[in-house]
């Protein structure tokens, strides 16, 4: 079969952005040889007009779904929202500003229809980043495959295509806080699959919601949620405090009983306690911040709350509902 296809494009103040996308999703999808296509777009609380820009196109095209998130739940919910409203055996998932050119979805059904039941996209380039934010991200992935035991390939952004197999597989992680990338890759070697590089153009207007502290929580959250090596950490401090320690012993007894010229206490003192309380804090942390992870799993809250969902209906042409107000477990 393969011939029904979701795209879910997720939207956080993309007022300007939604119907462009809409336009050009559209075209590339006219082309394709597919029975059944719905476009889910995915509002995550935004502040601005974004809402009502879908509803226009709800009113005019059976094919656009709307879910929407009573607030800002953030980019990986509202693509777990759009997946669980998805009844494709196929599912895109694309960025509402463009940044995802959706010119390629050609490619990734083409090659979906040929058998592949992933297609991945690599970005080689990204003009709306500066070199800094460049050398960032390919620290932060070398960092975060050292640290994992998952080894998540650099710049595969979100962009990609899941057939059922894999579809099913995420819905299967009952995590609040699973990341799509890494559980993706936690399934199957990602260097295997189908790719597809392209450069990411600068977004068509507005500006990234990812500041700088997402980004970063956005890192660290992986490294937590992938791996458990830093909690080793502290067996290596303590190797090099160890080593560290015996050191400065040595250069305290031969000071005094070699050269008579012992070192003042004073300065040793506030040497080792300042180290000591540097990797007691460390250590503290990392133990915290799994801690807090496990807190936040185990109350099992809902991950998201949607307060308007286009009814669910089979694919098929049938009239969109009334808005509904829907908690949803997944
Ligand atoms: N997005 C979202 N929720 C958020 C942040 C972003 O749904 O809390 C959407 C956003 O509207 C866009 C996509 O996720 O369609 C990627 O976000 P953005 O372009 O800001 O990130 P960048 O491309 O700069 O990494
Ligand atoms: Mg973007």
């Amino acid at each position: 079969m393969r011939d029904t296809l979701s795209i879910v494009i997720s939207a956080y103040n993309e007022e300007e952005n939604i119907s462009e996308i809409y336009r050009r999703l559209k075209t590339v999808v006219s082309s394709l040889s597919l029975r059944v296509v719905e476009y889910i777009f995915v509002d995550d609380g935004s502040t601005d007009q974004t809402f009502n820009c879908c509803l226009k196109l709800q009113a005019i095209d059976p094919e656009v779904k709307i879910v929407r998130l009573s607030r800002n739940f953030g980019h990986e919910t509202a693509m777990t929202a759009g997946l669980d409203h998805a009844s494709g055996e196929a599912v895109i998932f694309i960025d509402a500003d463009l940044q995802h050119p959706p010119e390629y979805v050609r490619d990734m059904v083409r090659l979906w229809q040929n058998g592949h039941d992933v297609v991945l996209t690599r970005r080689i380039d990204n003009e709306a980043v500066s070199p800094l934010y460049k050398l960032g991200a390919n620290i932060f992935y070398y960092l975060l495959n050292a640290l994992s035991d998952t080894p998540i390939p650099a710049n595969t952004p979100d962009f990609r295509l899941l057939g059922q197999k894999y579809i099913n597989f995420l819905k299967s992680f009952d995590e609040r806080d699973s990341l799509f990338r890494g559980a993706l890759a936690w399934g199957i070697s990602v260097n295997h699959l189908a790719t597809i590089d392209f450069t990411a153009p600068r977004r068509l207007t507005g500006k990234s919601k990812y500041t700088l502290l997402k980004s970063l929580r956005l890192a660290f959250n992986s490294i937590l949620q992938f791996s458990v090596k830093p909690l080793y950490l502290s067996m290596w401090l303590a190797a090099l405090t160890a080593l560290f320690a015996l050191g400065l012993e040595v250069d305290v007894i031969a000071e005094r009983y070699l050269l008579h010229n012992p070192t003042p206490g004073y300065a040793t003192i506030v040497i080792t306690t300042l180290i000591m309380g540097t990797i007691n804090l460390t250590v503290l942390t990392i133990i915290g911040a799994y801690i807090a992870k496990i807190h936040v799993e185990t109350k099992k809250r809902p991950l998201y709350l949607a307060d308007f969902i286009t009814a669910e209906k089979p694919l098929e042409g049938e009239a969109a509902a009334e808005p509904e107000h829907v908690t949803h477990n997944s």
